[in-house]
C-alpha cells in the first residue's frame, strides 16, 4: 500500500478510537462517581523496554489498558491507579505477534485446542488461517465453528485458491471452462464479502499445480476490487522441481503486476543443494519490482528445515493426479512405478538425500516416526527409493526435510520486507509428529538470530513480527503500540526467551512470555496460560 494510503487509513482508524475512548472515559467517569476505588486503568505496564512496532522505535514507557484498547503509552503519574499493575523493568513490552502463516484451522475451531496453547507461549496474538491456497471454498463453517468456541488468539482467514478449485473441479490436471472459472470467481469474491482479508495460492500443490499463471491472475484480481487486499502464495516452486525458484518469484511478481494488489512470497526459502545461494537473485528481483512500484514482500519461518509430506516432496506431479487410490494404482504398476522411481530419484537428489528426510507422521506404523529414511532402508535391507515407494502406498508420511543453507535463511531475513511467520499447525500437546516451528518460530528469532547470532535487531524482529505485518495485511489498529490501538502486548524478558523445541523432541512450549494480552485481557499471566480465551475472528469490513 502507499505510504499515503496507509496515513489515511491510521487516521481514520484513530479517529474512530477516540470516539471510543470517550465513551469508555464517560462510563468509567459515572463508575467512578458511585465507586470512590475505581482503578484509572485495567492494566499498568510500567517501566519495561517497548519497542512500538514500527522498524526503529525502542524507548523506556509505561503502557496503560483499559476495556480492549492501549489508552496510554509514556510516562504514567505514580498515582494512577489499575487492576493490574505489572512492573516490567528489564522486560520486553512490545505488540503482540502476527502469524501471517497459520495452519491452526481447522483445530482452533474445536473445544479441544481452541486455546491455541503453543501459539500463546510463543507471543503470538493473531493468526492468518488457510495459507498455502488451503481450506475450504465456502468459509463459513470455519468462521462459525472458530466464532462458537471462542479462540484463544485473534484469527484472520483468509480464502484459498485450491479449495475453490478443489470446489469447481476436483483434482483434475487441466485448464478450467468459461463456465469453471466464473463460478471459482464467484467463490472468491463471496469468501471476501464474507470476511476473508486476502487470497492464498499454493500451485505447488495439488490441484493448484495444474493452474497456470492466468488463473491465478484472474482470481487475485476478484479480491483485488477489496481494499487492502493481497495475494499471498506458496510458490509453485521453492527449488528446481520444473520453473525453479526464481521463475516462481517471478510468477508471483507478475500476478501483483497484472492483478495490481500486493504479493507475498509466504515461507520464502532456497529449497535443497541445487538452488542454495539463489537468495541473491531473489532479493535482486524482489528489489527490482518493489523498485517498480509494486508491493512484493515474504514471510520467513526461522529454520533451515521445512516440514513436507513424502508425496509432494517425492512424487512427480502427474503422479500425484487423482489422489491416493490413484497414487497406490500407478506405484504398483511395474512401468508406471519405473518411471516415477526414475524422477523420483532426481527430486529426492533436490531435497539432498535420504538423509534428510525425517518422518513426523506415518500411519501406516508409528513406530517410525522420529527415524530418517536413510536409517528406515537400511533397516528393511532396501534402496530408500524403493522404501519410499512403499511408504507412499500405505499412504505416505509428513516429514520433516533438512533442505535449507544457514546462509540464505539469513540473508532473506535481513531484508526489511520479510516478515515472521510460523507455518505451524496445532496439534494435542505430545501427540504425533511435529516441527518444532509450531512451538517455538517467534521466539527462536529473537534467541538464535537477533541475541546468538546477531544477524537482525530486536528491533527489526520485533517490527517484522508485529508492525509490518498489520501493514502488509491490512489488519487496522493491531500491530503497534499507540493509544487506540487494540490491547494485544506482549511483556517478555529477554534474559530468558527462547524456543524449546527440537526436531527430535517438538512437543515443547517456548519459555519467556510474563505477560500475553488478547484485546486487552492477560491471556498469559505471570507466564502461564489462563483458563479463559479472549481472541476474535476478524473479519474485513467489520
Ligand atoms: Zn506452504
Amino acid at each position: 500500500m502507499a505510504a499515503a494510503g496507509l496515513g489515511v487509513a491510521f487516521l481514520s482508524a484513530a479517529g474512530a478510537a477516540a470516539i471510543a475512548l470517550n465513551v469508555g472515559s464517560g462510563t468509567a467517569a459515572a463508575a467512578q462517581a458511585q465507586s470512590p476505588q475505581a482503578p484509572d486503568y485495567a492494566v499498568i505496564i510500567r517501566g519495561g523496554t517497548v519497542f512500538d512496532g514500527t522498524r526503529t522505535g525502542r524507548r523506556l514507557a509505561d503502557v496503560a489498558i483499559k476495556g480492549d484498547r492501549i489508552v496510554e503509552v509514556g510516562t504514567i503519574s505514580v498515582s494512577a491507579t489499575a487492576a493490574q499493575v505489572i512492573d516490567a523493568r528489564g522486560r520486553y513490552v512490545t505488540p503482540g505477534f502476527i502469524d501471517p502463516h497459520s495452519h491452526a484451522a481447522p483445530a482452533i475451531g474445536t473445544a479441544k485446542l481452541a486455546a491455541a496453547v503453543p501459539i500463546l507461549y510463543q507471543g503470538i496474538t493473531t493468526v492468518m488461517i488457510n495459507p498455502d491456497g488451503g481450506g475450504l471454498a465456502d468459509l463459513r463453517p470455519q468462521i462459525s465453528d472458530i466464532q462458537r468456541h471462542t479462540p484463544g488468539v485473534n484469527v484472520i482467514p483468509m480464502i484459498g485458491h485450491n479449495g475453490v478449485r478443489r470446489e469447481v473441479m476436483g483434482l483434475v490436471n487441466r485448464r478450467p471452462t468459461i463456465a469453471e472459472h466464473a463460478r471459482m470467481e464467484g467463490l472468491v469474491k463471496a469468501a471476501m464479502d464474507q470476511g476473508a482479508f486476502g487470497f492464498s495460492s499454493g500451485p505447488f500443490f495439488v490441484p493448484g499445480k495444474y493452474s497456470r499463471t492466468d488463473e491465478i491472475v484472474r482470481l487475485a484480481k476478484v479480491a483485488a476490487r477489496y481494499p487492502d487486499a493481497f495475494h499471498i502464495s506458496h510458490i509453485r516452486d521453492e527449488s528446481s522441481y520444473d520453473v525453479g525458484v526464481l521463475r516462481a518469484i517471478g510468477e508471483l511478481i507478475q500476478v501483483s503486476r497484472e492483478a495490481k494488489l500486493p504479493g507475498i512470497i509466504t515461507h520464502v526459502k532456497m529449497l535443497g543443494p541445487s538452488v542454495w545461494g539463489q537468495s541473491a537473485e531473489a532479493i535482486t528481483m524482489i528489489n527490482s519490482a518493489r523498485a517498480e512500484g509494486l508491493q512484493i514482500y515474504a514471510d520467513q519461518y526461522p529454520y533451515a528445515a521445512s516440514a513436507s509430506e513424502l508425496q509432494t516432496a517425492l512424487l512427480p506431479g502427474w503422479a500425484q493426479e487423482g489422489g491416493q487410490e490413484a497414487i497406490t494404482r500407478r506405484l504398483q504398476n511395474p512401468e508406471q512405478r519405473a518411471l516415477i522411481r526414475k524422477e523420483m530419484a532426481q527430486n529426492m537428489a533436490r531435497r539432498a538425500g535420504p538423509n534428510a528426510m525425517l518422518m513426523r507422521n506415518y500411519d501406516a506404523d508409528p513406530s517410525l516416526e522420529g527415524m530418517r529414511l536413510d536409517e528406515i532402508a537400511k533397516r528393511r535391507l532396501q534402496d530408500p527409493l524403493d522404501t519410499a515407494m512403499d511408504m507412499l502406498i500405505k499412504g505416505g508420511a509428513n516429514i520433516v526435510s533438512f533442505n535449507m543453507n544457514e546462509k540464505d535463511v539469513e540473508a532473506l531475513m535481513k531484508q526489511p520486507w520479510m516478515m515472521t511467520c510460523t507455518d505451524g499447525s496445532l496439534g494435542e500437546f505430545g501427540d504425533g509428529g511435529e516441527h518444532p516451528r509450531a512451538y517455538g518460530a517467534f521466539p527462536r528469532k529473537i534467541r538464535r538470530y537477533v541475541l546468538e547470532r546477531k544477524a537482525i535487531s530486536m528491533a527489526q524482529a520485533i517490527h517484522s513480527s508485529t508492525g509490518l505485518t498489520a501493514e502488509v495485511f491490512g489488519i487496522k489498529d493491531r500491530g503497534f503500540i499507540r493509544p487506540g490501538a487494540y490491547a494485544d502486548v506482549i511483556v517478555f524478558n529477554p534474559a530468558t526467551i527462547r524456543d524449546v523445541a527440537t526436531y527430535e523432541k517438538p512437543h515443547a512450549y517456548s519459555v519467556g512470555m510474563d505477560y500475553v494480552f488478547v484485546n486487552g485481557r492477560a491471556a498469559v499471566d505471570h507466564g502461564k496460560v489462563v483458563p479463559q480465551r479472549f481472541g476474535r475472528v476478524l473479519l474485513r469490513g467489520r
